[in-house]
């Protein structure tokens, strides 16, 4: 019996539905494996708004701080569009990933048989078998580097920088990563233009020698952002500094086809990571029983890989494969045995078998 605590930091809109699907199936796992989750319950976004007047209560920093994982539903909604951006709800996510030092953000997108439907590529190009793991670099790069404008205005800069330390530490995760997976890791660079790209390449170079048992290939960002919609089987684990990282993980998360599908996790610092949806808190739909829980429920199962727990993380996933395949469909995913938000994730958590 292991013990473990997870903070579960439901949100807005959406958020307190999909997280209660999770929670359902996470204490589904608890009792298959013998596990004892503690959940906490802290406030986050635009709900924190309206109890504390602050997007991100110091309470709930503290608590994550403390966890072994935080399980995120989403934040933001109509009701705070026109605060201040400093107490606005986006404001509290960009802190709490400053605050974990969440600095690796893990986007993985497969394909279900069943819903091959709903991807825009072909059908022979998805028969070989979709599962890339993006590995994207959150914290340096262009988006964190020295910019500015100069003569008045009429130039303006931004700047790709890296160190070999930034380097190092995510590209560690990308090989960790493809261990317990299909072996193979493909780093994107633009190494034929950009200096700060050689030195990413170097740095991936030298980090890979520690893993001998890890296939490594070096891919231009442009050949990759083709690659990725002519033959997306070819990839595992694809490493990429920040902004190609940004816009290949869209790439390839529209390739699936339903945004109600995918999750994504960030890791960092401490010994918490964060795991969420990809999706916002679709304040449209929020309340009325029909959100697709299943992103949610995959971002819990990558919470269980990141507390060691491959194989409940894979039981999680199976019990997914389980519930599309046998017909069942929340109103996002098109035809088929319609099910609410609440009944997926009971009937996702009675496919949850050791
Ligand atoms: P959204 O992702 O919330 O919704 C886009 C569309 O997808 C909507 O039609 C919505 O109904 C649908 N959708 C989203 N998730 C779904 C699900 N699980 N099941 C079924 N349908 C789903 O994006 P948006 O409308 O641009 O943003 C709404 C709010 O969410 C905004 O306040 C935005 O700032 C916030 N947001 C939060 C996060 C986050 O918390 N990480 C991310 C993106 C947007």
């Amino acid at each position: 019996m292991s013990k473990k605590k997870i903070v579960v930091l439901a949100g807005d809109g959406i958020g307190p539905e999909i997280t209660a699907a999770a929670v359902e199936v996470l204490k589904k796992v608890g009792e298959t494996f013998g596990h004892e989750f503690e959940l906490d319950y802290k406030l986050l976004g635009g709900c924190a708004i309206d109890k504390f007047g602050v997007p991100l209560p110091d309470e709930t920093v503290a608590a994550c701080k403390a966890s072994d994982g935080v399980l995120l539903g989403a934040v933001g909604g109509p009701k705070w569009d026109a605060l201040p951006a400093d107490v606005r709800p986006e404001k509290g996510l960009l802190g709490i990933r400053k605050a974990l030092g969440l600095f690796a953000n893990l986007r993985p997108a497969v394909i279900y048989p069943e819903l091959a439907d709903a991807s825009p590529l072909k059908k022979e190009v998805l028969a070989r078998g979709v599962n890339v793991m993006v590995v994207r670099e959150l914290i340096g790069g262009i988006y964190f580097g020295p910019r500015g404008t100069k003569e008045d205005g009429k130039v303006a800069y931004d700047t790709e920088i890296y160190s070999e330390d930034e380097v190092r530490r995510i590209a560690k995760v990308a090989f960790d990563l493809a261990r317990g997976r299909r072996k193979k890791v493909t780093s994107v660079d633009k190494a034929n233009v950009l200096v700060s790209s050689r030195l990413w390449r170097r740095v991936v170079e030298e980090v890979h020698e520690d893993y001998p048992d890890v296939e490594l290939s070096h891919i231009y960002v442009d050949n990759a952002a083709m690659q990725l919609v002519r033959d997306p089987s070819q990839f595992d684990v694809l490493l990429c500094p920040n902004m190609f990282g940004d816009i290949l993980s869209d790439e390839a998360s529209q390739i699936t086809g339903s945004i109600g599908l995918l999750p994504s996790s960030s890791l960092g610092t401490e010994k918490a990571g964060l795991f969420e949806p990809i999706h916002g808190s679709a304040p449209d739909i929020a309340g009325k029983d029909i959100a697709n829980p299943i992103a949610t429920i995959l971002a819990a199962a990558m919470l269980l890989d990141n507390m060691g727990m491959g194989k409940e993380a894979r039981a999680v996933e199976n019990a997914v494969g389980a519930f599309l395949s046998d017909g069942w469909r929340t109103p996002d995913l098109g035809k088929g045995k319609q099910v609410g938000c609440a009944e997926a994730g009971r009937l996702i958590a009675g496919y949850v078998h050791a």
